[in-house]
C-alpha cells in the first residue's frame, strides 16, 4: 500500500515538499490540491510580471508534477469544496502549503478611504489573480505613495512607472496595461519608517531602479547617513554586506542630477504615515517625521503631507485560518513544531514560518516535512486512506469541477500563444475563462 499524501497548495512551498517526498520516499503518492486551476502560488500570482527570469523556477516544479507518482488537483479549495478533515480521513498525511494570502492591516486613520489598497490586492491585480481582477484601482491621480520598504513596494512602484515599451514585454493583463496607459501618474513616493541603512531591498531590485527610461529614482542627499559604520553597526555580517552595498545606490541615486526623464520615482526614508487625508477619497498622505534610535524609529513631532491619490500599503502579508487546523492569530501562523503541527498534519512555507524569505527559503521546509513523513508512518500506508479515489468520488458527488495537470498545459499553452510579440504569455484572469476554454478545447 502506497503512503498517501495531500499538499494542499501548489506554490514553493507545496512543490519543494513534492520533490522531496519523491527523492525520499519511494512508497509514497502525492497529490496536489490548489485552489485555482493554475499552479505555482505566487510564482504566478505575486513575483513581478516583468521579472519573467524568476518565474522560470515553475519549469522545475512542472519537472515534478509531470513524475508518474504525482496527480494535479486544480480548482478545489480545502475548507469550500473539501474539509480539511475529510482530507486526512483520505490520506496518510496531509501537507500545509497554502500560503499567505491577506494584506496585514495598514492601522492609521483613513486607511479604509477610497484609493487605499493592499499590496497582496493590487499585486494580484496586476498579475491577473483571479481574485482581484475587479479591483479596479484608482489610477487617474499624477501621485502615488506605496507605504513600505521591501521588495514588493518596489516592485509596486516599478510597475507603475515601467514605459510603455517595458511593459509590452510582461505578462501585464491587457485592463492592467491599458489602465496604466491612461493614468497620469508621474511620481511615485515609496515611504520608509526609517533610514536607508534599514530598508529590506534586495540590491538588484534597487538597481533595477536606476535602468527604468521613463523615470529616474531620487534620494535626498540629507538622508543618507554620513557614519555608514554607525548606521550598520546592529546588523551582522551579511546584511551588513547587502545593506553597505544598498547605501552605496542610494548614494548614486542622491548624487545623480534630475536629468530629463518625465516621471520620478522618490525614496523618502524617516517617514511615518500617520494618516490618510481626503473626503472620502485618498487625497494626501501625511507623515511624521522620524529618527532612528537603537534601530527604532521615533517621532520627531514634524509633521509633512504628500499630495496622492493612490495609496499601496505594502507593509506585509497575513495568512487566513483554515478550518480544522489550530491557528495562531498573533503570528498568523499554524503552530507547528519544525513543521510538525501532529502526526499526520504538516505545515510548510508561508503558513508555517510566516511571509518572510526568498523562493529558496520554502525548499528546506519540504524536505522537513518529507522526513516527517517518513518518520510518523510505517513503510506501508494504511489500506483505509484510498486517497485521490475517494477525492475524486467525492468531488464528483459534489459537481466539482477540477482541473488536472494535463489541462493546466493546456491552458499554459493557450496563454502563451494568445501573447502578442515580446509578451511572454496572455494569462486568462478569471477561472470562469479558464474552464470554457477548456470545454471549448474539448469539443473541438
Ligand atoms: C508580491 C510578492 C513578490 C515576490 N517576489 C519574489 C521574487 O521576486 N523572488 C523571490 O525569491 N521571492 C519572491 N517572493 C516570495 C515568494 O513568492 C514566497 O517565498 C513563496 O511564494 C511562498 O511560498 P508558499 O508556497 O508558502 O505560498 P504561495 O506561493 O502563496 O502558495 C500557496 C498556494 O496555496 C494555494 N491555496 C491557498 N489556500 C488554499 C486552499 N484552502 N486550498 C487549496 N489551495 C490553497 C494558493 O492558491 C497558492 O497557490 C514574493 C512574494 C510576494 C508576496
Amino acid at each position: 500500500m502506497p503512503i498517501r499524501v495531500a499538499i494542499i497548495g501548489s506554490g514553493p512551498a507545496g512543490f519543494y515538499t513534492a520533490s522531496a517526498l519523491l527523492k525520499t520516499c519511494p512508497n509514497c503518492e502525492i497529490d496536489i490540491i490548489e485552489r485555482l486551476p493554475t499552479p505555482y502560488g505566487l510564482i504566478r500570482g505575486g513575483v513581478a510580471p516583468d521579472h519573467q527570469t524568476t518565474k522560470k523556477i515553475a519549469n522545475k516544479y512542472e519537472q515534478t508534477a509531470l513524475m508518474e507518482r504525482v496527480r494535479f488537483y486544480g480548482n478545489v479549495e480545502v475548507g469550500r469544496d473539501v474539509s480539511l478533515t475529510e482530507m486526512r480521513e483520505m490520506y496518510d498525511a496531509v501537507v500545509l502549503a497554502v500560503g499567505a494570502r491577506s494584506d496585514r492591516r495598514l492601522s492609521i486613520p483613513g486607511a479604509d478611504k477610497l484609493g487605499v489598497y493592499g499590496s497582496a490586492a493590487f499585486v494580484g491585480w496586476y498579475n491577473g489573480h483571479p481574485d482581484f481582477q475587479n479591483l479596479n484601482p484608482y489610477l487617474d491621480t499624477p501621485s502615488v505613495a506605496v507605504i513600505g520598504n521591501g521588495n514588493v513596494a518596489i516592485d509596486c512602484a516599478r510597475v507603475l512607472m515601467r514605459s510603455a515599451y517595458g511593459r509590452a514585454r510582461t505578462d501585464l493583463p491587457d485592463p492592467v496595461t491599458e489602465a496604466i496607459d491612461r493614468s497620469p501618474i508621474n511620481e511615485v513616493h515609496v515611504l520608509g519608517r526609517r533610514g536607508p541603512a534599514d530598508a529590506a531591498f534586495t540590491n538588484v531590485e534597487l538597481r533595477e531602479l536606476g535602468l527604468l527610461t521613463q523615470a529616474a529614482p531620487r534620494v535626498r542627499a540629507e538622508q543618507m547617513p554620513s557614519d555608514i559604520d554607525a548606521a550598520l553597526a546592529g546588523y551582522e555580517k551579511r546584511e551588513h554586506r547587502v545593506r553597505q552595498r544598498n547605501l552605496t545606490t542610494l548614494a548614486d541615486y542622491a548624487e545623480r542630477p534630475p536629468g530629463d526623464k518625465p516621471k520620478a520615482l522618490h525614496l523618502e526614508f524617516y517617514a511615518s504615515p500617520v494618516e490618510i487625508l481626503g473626503d472620502g477619497r485618498a487625497e494626501a498622505i501625511r507623515c511624521e517625521r522620524t529618527r532612528v534610535i537603537d534601530g527604532r524609529a521615533e517621532g520627531t513631532g514634524t509633521f509633512f503631507e504628500i499630495p496622492c491619490g493612490l495609496v499601496i500599503s505594502a507593509i506585509g502579508y497575513r495568512a487566513e485560518p483554515l478550518d480544522g487546523a489550530p491557528f495562531d492569530d498573533a503570528r498568523g501562523i499554524i503552530p507547528n513544531t519544525s513543521g510538525r503541527i501532529e502526526a499526520g498534519l504538516y505545515a510548510v512555507g508561508w503558513i508555517k514560518r510566516g511571509p518572510v524569505g526568498v523562493i529558496s527559503t520554502n525548499r528546506p521546509d519540504g524536505e522537513q516535512a518529507a522526513r516527517h513523513i517518513q518518520d510518523d508512518n510505517p513503510p506501508e500506508g494504511d489500506p483505509s486512506k484510498t486517497g485521490h479515489q475517494c477525492l475524486e468520488a467525492l468531488l464528483h458527488e459534489r459537481g466539482r469541477r477540477w482541473v488536472c495537470f494535463d489541462e493546466w498545459k493546456r491552458i499554459d499553452e493557450m496563454e502563451k500563444t494568445a501573447a502578442e510579440d515580446g509578451a511572454p504569455r496572455r494569462k486568462f484572469i478569471s477561472v470562469d475563462e479558464m474552464l470554457s476554454a477548456l470545454d471549448n478545447d474539448n469539443s473541438e
